[in-house]
């Protein structure tokens, strides 16, 4: 078998766990298997080169940032390969130029556009381990680009289905996929098997055991994807597709995004093309708006509230104070104290009362719910950030999740 494993941060968090890693990739290679290892940088280290950028400025240039934040993977491919030689297995180290990863121009949170197999075929071929630096890639002018954060898992499962391998095995510190984040509700249960279209929902929706757009990649094309941890040998979770699944559950997990801010806007001038404008402005500045609400206009005006990533906020500010400065709004303020708790399962599709079951849990808790958004698979709502782990909890068992 051709085998794609991918390291999280904290299973190379140190010498001896990248030790530990190289212990795991022999067994399978000795197994008989060919393996592709996609390693992330030591646990805290993106971070860490983050805040050494913000040591000069608040905003250093995308592009600097990606030469910067790509050095972490680097780092943990060499040592594994490294670690890997010292037991007398071949292993080539590679960046992400060298794998052969093409991405388009967007730094920070670039697309892989395309792969080209073939170095990492011939390195393969020749009987080596191949130990690829996650989370990178190059554009067409050949600067490095970097995918996102949580963007390794995006690079092994695009590599899995480059190489067509056989299964890619996500190593992290949890032993799968669970009901809701095991660190949050410790009575949350391990899946078995979850679909492609819900695991999508609960990364998009916060639970960052998986990159969302890792997700959609492997439903694209087709990857066998588990799960699993670096530090037992626990059956991990199959992300597959709904017709493998037998029994599907109304509700299959909860998600939480902390990473969420809202924008209000107060006196809108209410004119056809207005929120074209306005949300035409911030999708051209690449900003992430999800929730958006606008409520009933009175004397011309209306009220408009929308959600962004935290880490958008500023930039997403100064757009719509640009509106402010032409007077098409009177105000905007921006509310960081938020987060966004959701609700997913596919089995939603044909039962009634989910959402009320959901909005009646929240109003025992006493908790206020600002904005409310539904899909076919998923219910989201937006609450005060202190509730967080209180309303996470209290779904969990509401819907049962706990038996
Ligand atoms: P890695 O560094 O290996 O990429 P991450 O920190 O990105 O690992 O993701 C693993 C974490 O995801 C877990 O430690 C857990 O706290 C969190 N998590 C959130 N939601 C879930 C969930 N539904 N199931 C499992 N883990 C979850
Ligand atoms: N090191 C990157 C991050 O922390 C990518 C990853 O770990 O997947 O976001
Ligand atoms: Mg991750």
């Amino acid at each position: 078998m051709l085998i794609v494993q991918k390291y999280g941060g904290t299973s190379v968090g140190d010498l001896e766990r990248i030790q530990n890693v190289a212990n795991r990739v022999v067994k399978s290679a000795d197994a008989g298997h060919q393996v592709v290892v996609v390693v992330s940088a030591m646990s805290g280290e993106t971070n860490k080169l983050l805040g050494y950028a913000e040591h000069y400025s608040k905003e250093p240039a995308r592009a600097e940032v990606d030469m910067l934040l790509s050095s972490g993977e680097r780092v943990t491919s060499a040592l594994l390969s490294i670690a890997l030689n010292e037991m007398g297995y071949k292993a080539r180290s590679m960046s992400g130029r060298r794998a052969g990863i093409v991405t388009d121009a967007s730094h920070t949170k670039a697309r892989i556009e395309n792969i080209d197999p073939e170095p990492m075929r011939k390195a393969l071929a020749a009987g080596n381990i191949v130990v690829v630096a996650g989370f990178q890639g190059v554009n067409e002018e050949g600067e490095v680009t970097t995918l996102g954060r949580g963007g390794s898992d995006l690079s092994a499962v695009a590599i899995a289905g480059a190489l067509e391998a056989d299964l890619c095995e996500i190593y992290t510190d949890v032993d799968g996929i669970y009901t809701t984040d095991p660190r949050i509700e410790p009575k949350a249960k391990k899946m078995e098997k979850i679909s492609y279209d819900e695991m999508l929902e609960l990364a998009s929706l916060g639970a960052k055991v998986l990159q969302n757009r890792s997700v959609e990649m492997a439903k694209k094309l087709n990857v066998n994807l588990v799960t699993r941890s670096s530090f037992s040998d626990a059956e991990g979770t199959l992300i597959t597709k709904e017709e493998n699944i037998m029994e599907q559950p109304v509700v299959s997990g909860i998600a939480l995004d902390r990473n969420q801010a809202r924008i209000s806007l107060s006196g809108v001038i209410d004119r056809p093309g207005i929120a074209s404008d306005i949300f035409g402005k911030l999708a051209e500045n690449n900003i992430n708006i999800d929730m958006i609400i606008q409520t009933l206009g009175h004397d011309g005006k209306t009220d408009m509230d929308f959600t962004v990533p935290q880490n958008e906020l500023n930039a997403a500010k100064r757009i719509v104070d640009t509106f402010k400065n032409d007077n098409e709004i009177e105000d905007a303020s921006v509310d960081e104290d938020i987060c966004k708790v959701s609700i997913v399962g596919v089995g939603m599709k044909s039962h009634t009362g989910v959402a009320a079951k959901a909005f009646a849990t929240m109003a025992k808790e006493n908790i206020n719910i600002m904005m409310i958004s539904t899909s076919e698979i998923k219910i989201s709502m937006v609450i005060e950030e202190k509730y967080a782990e209180l309303a996470v909890r209290s779904l969990h068992s509401a819907y049962k999740l706990d038996q």
